[in-house]
């Protein structure tokens, strides 16, 4: 019964990727604009990228260097040569009539991105990453009368990017967020895309279908296209698979075609059919030769690839026994993971190091809402710190106020120690004063703990705590405490 129901119901999700992200370069594929974001409208163009009649592209190597990079961290082959094409479409925001980008003959081919999620390993097929040039904006503005304009700002066109294809290797929504977030730490990792989505500088289309659970054939796809943020992304794809579900469950059909996210109606709208398609008419572009790169570049611009993110949280829980979250997050960006390393180092205690990290550093942090190239102390004293804590020579409270008193300040651990009387008081007969001065002063907790009340103990190490300002050695007050309380003999006399 439960089988059939799930085959009734089973539709399994089937989704692809492509995804734009603008390479981080100065100028303009084609041309030597200028790419950065925020300039005033028609500022960064030339006949170039405005496509006036006899302007000749020339192709910016930067950006080549950049997709290989992409290509190479994507695990791809990078193509020795590859082509330019013409993309040929009318828009207002295309002033050549069409978009130049690779098409048949694109510069990386065959790559997988292989990572641990929380539910499991997972890899997903790259089928290609391609260069391309990015085209105007359209501003589609309301004039006081009421009267609709577009106004043209072509800054961005020409601007160059990559596009990365993968597989229809994803299976729901969250998946494929969480995927395109790793992509997004890995382009950032690399130095290839800032990774700011509201800006633009990285995008998606989103490829999605339903097929019967246990098929193997594809079912009928829509493309979500310009999507630029993770929740909207997963929003886009629950809303279309719920939409094709119901179609296909009511006896209709899916319509290939494309829709547009409305997140205002939290729903997508048809943008065009399959019938309107364009033609695009691809042919290589006469006026660029096509992209030759060498296994020399390829092998210069692998050596350059830093660590990747993924390798490192494996390192990380491999050489340092790190809990997977906790690895995952110090190894996302190369700052963070060199602090970890360095103060890990330096305090001979890994775990305890990235407690500190993820811990206090990460909250003072946030606080301060900086980012780990601003932290106010550095990896030496944080280590230096940690190796008071496992000598003994502070505890953990008082660990924290040193932290503290550090942050920002320049200061050891050691000097503020000193300074503040801040060491911990670990002399059984300097504690035992003490504790014998709290059994006294609070006979109603002492009578509790005796009648069996574990709780009043609690209360009663508090007191020390407080009386010795959070400097008792708080393992040898709890003994101390318990051996006082239940050795008759040893206990202070009381009136009872
Ligand atoms: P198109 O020719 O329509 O651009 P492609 O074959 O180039 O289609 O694939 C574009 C993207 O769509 C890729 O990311 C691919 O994985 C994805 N895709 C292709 N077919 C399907 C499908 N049936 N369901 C979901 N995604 C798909
Ligand atoms: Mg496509
Ligand atoms: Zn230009």
């Amino acid at each position: 019964m439960a089988e059939s129901d799930a085959t009734a119901a089973g539709v399994e999700p089937v989704i692809g990727l492509e995804i734009h992200a603008q390479l981080l370069t100065d100028t303009k594929i084609f041309c030597g604009c200028r790419t950065r974001f925020g300039a005033a409208p028609n500022v960064n163009v030339c006949p170039v990228c405005l496509g006036l009649p006899g302007a000749l592209p020339v192709l910016n190597r930067r950006a080549v260097e950049l997709a290989v990079r992409a290509g190479l961290a994507l695990g791809c082959t990078i193509q020795r040569r590859s082509i330019f094409a013409r993309k040929n479409y009318f828009y207002p925001d295309l002033p050549k009539g069409y978009q130049i980008s690779q098409y048949e003959h694109p510069l990386a081919t065959d790559g997988e991105l292989v990572y641990v999620a929380d539910d499991g390993p997972h890899a997903v097929r790259i089928i290609r990453v391609h260069l391309e040039e990015d085209a105007g904006k359209s501003l589609h503005t309301a004039i006081s009368d009421g009267d609709r304009h577009t106004q043209l700002d072509f800054n961005r066109s020409g601007v160059p990017l990559i596009e990365i294809v993968t597989h229809p290797d994803l299976r729901a929504p969250r998946e494929a967020a969480d995927f395109f977030a790793r992509l997004r730490v890995i382009l950032l990792a690399i130095g290839v895309n800032d990774g700011n989505m509201e800006e633009g500088s990285l995008r998606c289309d989103a490829n999605v279908s339903v097929r019967p659970a246990g098929e193997s054939a594809l079912g009928v796809k829509v493309e979500v296209k310009n999507i630029n943020s993770f929740r909207f992304l997963q929003r886009a794809l629950a809303h279309e698979l719920v939409r094709q579900t119901e179609l296909l469950g009511a006896g209709g059909h899916v319509v290939q075609e494309t829709r547009l996210w409305d997140e205002v109606a939290g729903r997508t709208v048809s943008m065009r059919s399959k019938e309107e398609a364009h033609d695009y008419r691809y042919f290589p572009d006469p006026d660029l030769p096509p992209v030759e790169v060498s296994d020399t570049w390829i092998a210069d611009v692998r050596a350059t690839l830093p660590e990747l993110p993924e390798a490192r949280k494996q390192r990380f829980i491999r050489d340092y026994g790190l809990p997977a979250a906790d690895a995952a997050q110090i190894a996302e960006t190369e700052e963070l993971a060199r602090f970890f390393e360095d103060t890990a180092a330096s305090a001979g205690n890994p775990r305890a190091a990235s407690n500190w990290v993820m811990g206090e550093v990460t909250r003072r942090l946030k606080v301060e809402g900086a980012g780990i190239e601003a932290v106010g102390v550095t990896p030496a004293a944080l280590g230096g710190l940690i190796r008071l804590i496992d000598t003994g020579v502070i505890n953990r409270s008082a660990a924290k106020d040193v932290f503290e008193r550090m942050y920002g300040s320049g200061r050891e651990a050691g000097d503020i120690v000193r300074a503040e009387g801040l060491s911990q008081i670990g002399d059984e007969g300097e504690l035992g004063d003490v504790v014998t001065r709290v059994i006294a002063e609070h006979q109603d907790a002492v009578a509790r703990f005796r009648r069996g009340n574990e709780g009043s103990l609690g209360f009663l190490v508090g007191q020390v705590m407080r009386a010795t300002r959070g400097r008792a050695n708080p393992r040898m007050t709890n003994e101390l405490l318990r051996r006082m309380l239940t050795d008759r003999e040893a206990a202070p006399r009381t009136d009872e």
